[in-house]
């Protein structure tokens, strides 16, 4: 079967690159709370470049949650990298 190249790109919020979801963290903010998307409510795409790249991703975590709280998004943000070795 010949591989498909027509998957929808999404964009990181971070960089603004277009990649496809496979390559993408699909995060979401509930009332600034930043979580793995969980299936419903408003989502937002992070490249695995940026979430190498704290300073920057926070950055973009606290534009997207409108929020300030740096250090909650920078455990928060531990914890989604450690969920991603896991699986
Ligand atoms: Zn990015």
């Amino acid at each position: 079967m010949a591989k498909k190249f027509n998957q929808p790109l999404r964009m990181c919020v971070s960089c603004r690159v277009r990649d496809t979801q496979i390559n993408l963290f699909r995060l979401q903010c509930l009332e600034s709370q930043l979580s793995l998307f969980r299936g419903n409510g408003r989502s937002f795409y992070i490249c695995k470049i940026c979430l190498k790249d704290e300073k920057k991703v926070l950055k973009a975590f606290m534009r997207q949650c409108k929020s300030s709280d740096r250090d909650k998004f920078s455990n928060i943000l531990k914890e989604i990298i450690t969920d991603d070795r896991k699986s």
